[in-house]
């Protein structure tokens, strides 16, 4: 997930977690294909690249687009020059943005998922954590609908933004 999610979804304490620590990957080693990984946000719309290319003029929504990538690109190239003078990762963390992606691993009870997703799936809630929650959700609805299925989700959050998971068996959800 995003890593600036964590920040909203860690406030609820009756849950456990762990995230992959960013002070101790060095994203610029061979391990990690010597890049940081970034997840697009939910705004994001790669048709810039193609409208760039053919010269059509980009509109706002596209605009915005470039300008988060050339970002993340200016990113990426600060961190691999600092990490060549020898920063360590506790120095290269502090010009990471919350659109790096991390690993986070989070349990809880169903009573507090129920909470938890009657919260973080509404309008109100940044689009990158309902981009998490609502398949949650929809998946749990499924699974246990006399459970979760009096828990309301924004339903005009568009489906094809909804992340992708697996289960342990390996089977794609969304
Ligand atoms: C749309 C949205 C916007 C938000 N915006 C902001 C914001 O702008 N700024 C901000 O700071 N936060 C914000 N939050 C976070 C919010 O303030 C809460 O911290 C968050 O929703 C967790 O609340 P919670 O009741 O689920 O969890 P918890 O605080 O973990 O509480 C869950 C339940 O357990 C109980 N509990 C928890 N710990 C203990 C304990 N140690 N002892 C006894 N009882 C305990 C609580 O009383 C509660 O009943 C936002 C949340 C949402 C959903």
């Amino acid at each position: 997930m995003i890593y600036g999610v964590y920040k909203d979804i860690t406030r609820h304490r009756l849950a456990s977690y762990s995230i992959e620590s960013t002070r101790y990957c060095n994203y610029s080693k061979d391990k990690f294909n010597n890049k940081i990984s970034f997840i697009k946000p939910v705004f994001y719309d790669s048709s810039w690249q193609s409208n760039e290319y053919y010269g059509v003029k980009l509109t706002e929504k596209q605009l915005k687009s470039k300008q988060w990538y050339n970002c993340m690109l200016q990113i990426q190239n600060t961190y691999n020059n600092m990490s060549e003078l020898n920063c360590p990762p506790d120095e290269l963390r502090m010009i990471l943005p919350h659109s790096t992606a991390a690993e986070v691993t989070m349990t809880s009870n169903i009573r507090e998922w129920k909470h938890i997703l009657s919260l973080r799936c509404s309008k109100m809630t940044h689009p990158s954590v309902q981009q998490i929650m609502i398949p949650i959700l929809k998946h749990f609805q499924f699974t246990m609908p006399e459970i979760f299925n009096n828990v309301d989700y924004n339903k005009d959050f568009p489906k094809d933004k909804y992340a992708k998971f697996k289960l342990e068996n390996n089977s794609e959800v969304f």
